[in-house]
């Protein structure tokens, strides 16, 4: 602390006074035979995590923070080669349209299959790969691999496919839809991008202009986990798009009346503007008989078809519709 207060105290120069800022990450080593190069790279680890933290703070860094870092560091390394050793894969889960109780299409989910951690689900590498940049390469795998799979799909079936608000941004992320689109020869009409409410949260032209090219191409835009963001009506407005996915959040709680009430608004006004409305995990015949009675178009959920590996498992025809 008196370290940092020596840094941070203002000292004058020129006649101006001028305020350092300063952090500082601190390891001790108090075992003789630690090598000085393991010290030295624990110390950096040690910089690493004050860096992060708030100015004029300090980071004590101890064996089990070391641990942590190491795993991290080796799942992104994992993660960067599941690539190139084939260790992805793509999950189906169907997306029912409650006017008819059939299967319209799929969405694609991935699955990774860690070598010695088992299938792991993305909520324990999406964000990872966010951070270290390596989910670029992974959601154009999964795109090409969408495509792919979805071609030998009945005709008119629809596919849906996450893009990370990362991949949304990359300068050539509409050329490389398109160029995978041509390559696979699968109907751009057909294809359904889900973006986040992280991506269109950026202001400015540039989201705006890619969505307007993706549908100038006739892909379909599908605003994901609606409701959990933050300025939902201004966006609303203002960025094209065909259907919202209305969050899980909201469908466990429909039998709150209030919840219920707002919903209904959310759905009616978007059914006004023809946008299609879908209900994430729907799990109960409640839910389900409640997003029905709302108005939503379609939903999604472990009630009407969990995600499996296997497409022909999730395709029309092939689903007893009992849920439905
Ligand atoms: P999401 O796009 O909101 O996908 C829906 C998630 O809810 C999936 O989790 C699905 O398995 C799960 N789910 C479906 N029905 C139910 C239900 O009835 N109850 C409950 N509790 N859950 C249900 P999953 O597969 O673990 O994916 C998590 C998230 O990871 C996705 O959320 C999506 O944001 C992201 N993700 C998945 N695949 C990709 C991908 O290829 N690229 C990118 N960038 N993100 C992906
Ligand atoms: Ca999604
Ligand atoms: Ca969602």
């Amino acid at each position: 602390r008196d370290i940092l207060r020596m840094v941070v105290d203002p000292i004058v120069m020129d006649g101006r006074k001028v305020t350092a800022s300063g952090r500082i990450g601190i390891v001790a080593s108090v075992d003789t035979k630690t090598e000085s190069g393991e010290t030295l790279r624990q110390a950096e680890a040690a910089l690493r995590r004050a860096s992060a933290k708030a100015p004029r703070s300090y980071v004590v860094h101890d064996r089990k923070h070391d641990a942590l870092e190491r795993a991290r560091e080796s799942l992104d390394f994992d993660l960067s080669q599941a690539l190139g050793r084939q260790q992805l894969h793509l999950a189906y889960q169907p997306i029912v349209e409650l006017a008819s109780g059939s299967i319209i299409g799929a969405e694609a989910l991935m699955r990774w299959r860690h070598p010695v951690r088992g299938e792991l689900q993305p909520s324990t590498f999406v964000p990872a790969a966010e951070r270290t940049g390596t989910i670029v390469q992974l959601d154009t795998w999964a795109l090409q691999a969408a495509l792919r799979e979805a071609k030998s799909w009945p005709e008119d079936t629809l596919l849906a496919v996450n893009v990370s608000a990362v991949q949304f941004r990359q300068p050539d992320f509409v050329a490389s839809v398109f160029t995978e689109l041509a390559a696979t020869g699968f109907p751009a009409g057909r294809l359904e991008l889900e973006v986040t409410e992280t991506v269109l949260m950026r202001e400015g032209r540039e989201t705006e202009e890619t969505l307007q090219d993706l549908i100038a191409a006739g892909v379909r835009i599908a605003l994901d986990d609606f409701g959990t963001g933050y300025s939902a009506l201004a966006y609303l407005a203002r960025l094209p798009h065909h259907r919202i996915k209305l969050d899980r959040v909201f469908v466990k709680d429909l039998a709150n009346p209030a919840t219920a009430g707002l919903i209904e608004a959310v759905v009616a006004a978007a059914r006004d503007r023809d946008v299609m409305v879908t209900a994430e995990g729907v799990e109960t015949t409640d839910q389900m008989e409640a997003v029905r009675r709302i108005g939503f178009t379609h939903a999604q959920g472990f009630a009407t078809g969990a995600p499996s590996c296997s497409p022909a498992m999730v395709l029309p025809g092939s689903l007893p519709q009992a849920a439905v």
